[in-house]
């Protein structure tokens, strides 16, 4: 939600986006348009990366904005391939296939597809009550085809569905889920379960079953997406994750709050634009002296396995390298 009165016209916001190269008067002035709802030229430009939000010093939201205005003057121009690819979320099979109540129940949100085949498995997530599919589909992918309206739309229904299945605690494997359930405050939606996200739930294991650790002894680099901007607090449950399995998380350019959106999306949009920053991207990897490249969202690594593995860089889901140090799957 964007907040007006929280928002001090300081600029920072859009000076510190990677996607136009705005000074601080330039920034003022594209702000003071959208407060005016005017067509401001940041709308065509955004590539909804939702970084602002956390560049904002305030907290005013000012993507939010943004978004919401992209949707009310239709300012970006999203193949109809793309709207279906996104309307077909809530369409995709479901499944609740029931484990031991005792254990909090894992989410899929519609990322089975595009998960790789071992991801999911092992001790960590034995006898988990799983579901999958559109019934828990979480719309907050539609901010990136401009639109804001679906995420409070069909807000309550997502809740709705999770709730049906009676748990005390689910956990979201999809970053996009877990941005989504903080999002629920603010449409005044009471959430009736504990909300976990992977990331938590996945150092919380390793904590308990410490003696299992196989210290992998490897740098990595991490590829932040964009639904951590609504869940910066996981930065440091990340880093001691990290530290437990003995992996280094290189230092790098685009990484932590100036990382870069994979692409994924906009390489279609605006290619000549975003391919080479997906390329820098990769390449700041191979510089820092990363020997993998770490995903935490299905989709970049869809995007960006390619890429990395052509500069040599192994791709990596986050829940493999932790089985990995669990020494339930190798090192590539
Ligand atoms: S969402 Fe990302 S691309 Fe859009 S204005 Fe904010 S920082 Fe720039
Ligand atoms: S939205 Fe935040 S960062 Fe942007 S101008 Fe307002 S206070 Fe500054």
């Amino acid at each position: 939600m964007w907040y007006e009165e929280k928002c001090e016209l300081c600029g920072e916001c859009l000076v510190r986006c990677q996607y136009v190269d705005y000074d601080e008067e330039k920034a003022i002035t594209q702000i003071k348009e959208l407060m005016e709802g005017k067509p401001a030229e940041i709308l065509k430009q955004c590539v909804t990366c939702c970084a602002c939000n956390e560049y904002c010093p305030t907290g005013a939201n000012p993507f939010d904005l943004i978004n919401r205005l992209q949707e009310v003057h239709g300012s970006l121009p999203i193949p109809e391939k793309m709207r279906k690819f996104m309307d077909a979320g809530v369409t995709a099979p479901s499944a609740l296939t029931k484990g031991d109540p005792s254990k909090p129940v894992l989410s899929l949100c519609v990322m089975d597809p595009f998960l790789p085949a071992d991801a999911v498995g092992g001790g960590m997530f034995e006898g988990m009550t799983v579901v999958k599919g559109g019934d828990y589909f979480c719309y907050l992918g539609y901010v990136h085809i401009g639109m804001d309206s679906p995420l409070e739309a069909n807000a309550k229904r997502f809740v709705d569905a999770l709730a049906s299945i009676g748990a005390e605690e689910i956990v979201f494997l999809h970053a996009d889920c877990h941005a989504m359930m903080s999002k629920m405050p603010e449409y005044g939606i009471e959430v009736p379960f504990k909300v976990t996200h992977l990331i938590e739930y996945m150092r919380d294991y390793l904590r308990e079953h410490a003696d299992a650790i196989e210290p992998l002894g490897r740098k990595i680099a991490y590829q932040r997406p964009c639904a951590s901007r609504y869940s910066p607090e996981i930065e440091t449950v990340l880093d001691d994750m990290f530290e437990r399995i003995g992996v280094e998380r290189v230092a790098r350019k685009y990484d932590r709050d100036s990382a870069r959106c994979c692409g994924g999306l906009f390489s279609r949009i605006y290619p000549d634009r975003i391919k080479p920053m997906m390329a820098e991207n990769v390449q700041d990897a191979v510089t820092a002296g990363a020997e993998a490249m770490v995903f935490l969202c299905p989709l970049c690594m869809g995007t960006l396995a390619k890429p990395a593995a052509e500069q040599g860089l192994k791709p990596i889901f986050i829940t493999q390298l932790v089985r990995m140090a669990l020494g339930e799957l190798p090192f590539p």
